[in-house]
């Protein structure tokens, strides 16, 4: 097993040497939407589960190749959870522990896990057993709940040596914005999104209002939206209840009301008359999270056969524990199809989460397919083609995507990328 000096798990992995068997014990969602269900711990650092560059891993449908791109992935580490999202981690670990060794552990498995370039168990690594061409990282404030992966972090981890598959970039990003005292901080927080925006890399604008409680139809945060319309950039919203917060978690009807507001599909009906040129994802449909009555995905197919800015992002909901035989995805790619809108759905899963999830959910989606009929074309929209049109990036001359044979790529693109003097 090849660990290089600069392995940025390599302090993480002395610190908690010999805990490794309660870490494949451990079911340990890690991802936003982490889900048990989807723990495969036998794929936990396999060892022959690093993927170079140069070994073909190819989505087939229909015996014809097809690129695959995850529009929806998180990086970041265990410490910059919010208190909200820590909780939810340290009760997802089933173990008889102090809560310090549980803090320790998830430390340590989100240092391996949620890094883009860790060997073997990183997202780079989980991408790549997936078969896919590209991801995207998102940027993401939301202090009090999943924490927050500054627009720095991110943009460090575009710009890390490492980011190539190919000869192309691997990673692609959102930027996002702290909604934090707006009434005060809106103007520095603009700069500093615009200032994101402006990375090359940087694709389109990621929110997370149910995260932050903030209502989807409050105008003041109309200076967003302005912004990506500024820069051309598609601004995604989480459409859908938040696993972190029930509504029994609010003390009084109107902070029900207020949360109710800040997920539902409705409520950003709004937004979307008044930014015609700004293009929506709505993210995961608004679907029910928790199971408390408040589906929201019929509302968002109203809006997407109503307005031309609308896109739908299907990830999450399809895990095993939301939908453990794929009658969800089926009912929403059906739709999908029956109402003509097969060209404004995204493929995304949500992740890293566990080892093997992304692959499993990139699975589960094909599988969807397969039963509802997708023609090749169909397919190849869902699961790239929608999110280069969506982003601009098809446009660009400059952009290409992997190849997705070795034999059809440069030599010299399928040597290892390095990143020199990097200390994490
Ligand atoms: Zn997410």
């Amino acid at each position: 097993m090849f660990v290089p000096n600069d392995f940025p798990g390599r302090r993480a992995l002395s610190r908690l040497t010999g805990l490794f068997l309660l870490i494949l014990l451990t079911a340990l969602p890690l991802a936003a939407h982490g889900d048990p269900a989807d723990f495969d711990m036998k794929k936990m650092f396999q060892g022959d589960a690093h993927i170079s560059d140069s070994k073909d891993i190819v989505n087939r449908y229909l015996d014809q190749d097809v690129a695959v791109i995850d529009m929806h992935m998180h990086s970041g580490s265990f410490d910059n959870m919010g208190p909200l999202g820590q909780a939810f981690v340290l009760n997802a670990i089933p173990l008889p522990l102090p809560d310090e060794v549980k803090r320790n552990l998830a430390r340590v498995i989100a240092d391996l896990t949620r890094h883009p370039f860790t060997p073997f168990v990183g997202i780079r690594n989980e991408c790549r057993k997936a078969g896919l061409s590209a991801a995207v990282l998102f940027s993401v404030y939301t202090p009090e709940a999943w924490g927050v992966e500054d627009n720095a972090t991110v943009i460090g981890h575009l710009d890390d040596a490492r980011n190539f598959y190919r000869g192309q970039p691997f990673f692609y990003g959102f930027a996002s914005i702290s909604q934090v005292d707006w009434a005060e901080n809106e103007q520095n927080a603009l700069a500093e999104l615009d200032r994101a925006l402006s990375h090359p890399k940087m694709v389109g604008v990621k929110l997370a209002f149910a995260h932050n409680v903030e209502p989807l139809d409050n105008p003041a945060f109309d200076s967003i939206y302005q912004m990506a319309e500024r820069h051309d950039a598609p601004v995604y919203h989480h459409i859908g209840s938040s696993p972190l917060r029930r509504f029994e978690d609010f003390p009084d009807e109107a902070g029900r009301q207020r949360y109710y507001r800040s997920f539902h599909p409705q409520f950003v009906e709004g937004t979307l008359q008044r930014f015609p040129r700004v293009r929506f994802i709505l993210g995961h449909m608004g679907f029910d999270f928790n199971d408390e009555d408040v589906d929201g995905v019929d509302e968002v197919f109203r809006l997407a056969r109503t307005y031309p800015n609308v896109y739908l992002e299907i990830s999450a909901f399809g895990s095993d524990s939301h939908d453990p035989d794929g009658a969800v995805m089926d009912e929403i790619l059906g739709k999908a199809k029956e109402y003509g809108l097969i060209d404004r759905v995204i493929y995304g899963s949500d992740g890293p989460g566990f080892a093997g999830a992304t692959e499993k959910y990139k699975d589960k989606t094909f599988a969807s397919m397969t039963r509802l009929g997708y023609t090749v074309e169909e397919v190849r929209q869902v699961m790239a083609g929608n999110f280069l049109a969506v982003t601009g990036l098809d446009q660009r001359s400059s952009f290409k995507l992997a190849p997705l044979r070795a034999e059809d790529t440069p030599a010299d693109d399928l040597k290892p990328q390095t990143n020199p003097g990097h200390d994490h």
